[in-house]
């Protein structure tokens, strides 16, 4: 994955970095980042998201420019922008299926829960609410041109085992914040095109062993011959769907797809996946490729956050292989 590295003037923190993902799928595990520059990441994050949205050429959302933000005032939303997110990140990083441990695979009892708790989330933002027959919770707003494409953001509501309470939930944490603060100001219903906020029912694939099954009903890509996937209990997908009270059927699998003219764009905000950006002392990328997965036996790691100097099949005879892997 190419990652292009940016550097903001006003985020001074040079610990532990963000990335953004646009037009892009995301991949598994997580790492630490310090929470103070989470609120000016959400502010900028904010002013992207109305900038795309908004006829307006100017990067205006308080009425203030830019370079008349003073950090120490309300202008920061900080109970939205910080201390809520904060304490949203930490609440959903405690909705678990294990007791000492972050572990919420697809359809689990903890998946569920999770469910319930973003789509409130997001009819606190002001959205209209829908959890779709895979599971993805979405959170929509039409804007003045409900006929318009509308501009997706999101991430993954599934985790690895034991993973971080960053990963995914930072996505889903950021886009429904920034979208509250619009509604706040009274521009949510004034946005230019739908905007939809979707929490991905399954990016990692940890339970059924594939990958993107929230994400891939929608774009289509998926044959419906994966509701007959199992997983190592032998519970099929169409099981589990069922238990969820789901439909399972094939005919409400297919029309999960979503019409490829209807969307404008897709934006992920994702916690780095790897030492790069920290150990360059970049707060911020911003992802210029798309990162595939694809799930092989043997040693668990992660091809694509991790540069050369660090990974491990350089040692091993199998490296041009791998390496061949990584470039499709
Ligand atoms: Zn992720």
């Amino acid at each position: 994955m190419e990652c292009s590295l940016i550097k903001p003037n006003i985020i001074t923190r040079r610990r532990n970095s963000l990335s953004v993902n646009i037009f892009k799928a995301s991949s598994s595990s997580s790492s630490s980042f310090n929470l103070k520059i989470l609120s000016f990441f959400l502010f900028f994050f904010l002013i992207f998201i109305n900038k795309l949205v908004s006829s307006s050429s100017s990067y205006s959302i308080t009425g203030a420019e830019i370079e008349d933000i003073d950090v120490n005032t309300n202008s920061l939303f900080p109970q939205i922008l910080k201390e809520e997110a904060v304490s949203r990140l930490t609440e959903l990083g405690k909705v678990s299926d294990a007791d000492h441990f972050l572990e919420r695979t697809f359809l689990s009892p903890a998946s569920g829960r999770a469910r319930s708790v973003i789509r409130s989330w997001m009819e606190d933002a002001g959205l209209r609410t829908w959890v779709d027959q895979i599971g993805n919770v979405h959170g929509r707003v039409e804007g003045i041109n409900a006929t318009a494409k509308a501009l997706i953001i999101g991430s993954h509501l599934d985790t690895v085992i034991d993973a971080g309470m960053f990963d995914g939930s930072l996505g889903i944490v950021c886009a429904v914040s920034a979208l509250k603060v619009l509604k706040i100001n009274g521009k949510l219903e004034n946005v230019t095109r739908p905007i939809e906020v979707i929490a991905f029912s399954d990016e990692e694939g940890v339970r059924f062993q594939t990958a993107f099954l929230g994400s891939a009903a929608l774009a289509g890509t998926l044959p419906a011959s994966a509701l007959q996937i199992s997983d190592k209990s032998d519970v099929t997908v169409q099981d589990a769907l069922k238990e969820n009270s789901f439909e399972g059927t094939e005919e409400s699998f297919l029309q999960l797809k979503y019409d490829q003219r209807s969307v404008w764009g897709y934006i992920e905000v994702h916690i780095e996946q790897g030492p790069v950006l920290e150990s360059l002392g970049f707060p911020l990328g911003v992802v210029k490729g798309i990162a595939g997965q694809t799930r092989l036996k043997g040693f668990q790691w992660n091809l694509y956050h991790n540069p050369l100097f660090v990974r491990w099949e350089r040692y091993i005879p199998g490296q041009v292989q791998v390496m061949s892997f990584q470039d499709r």
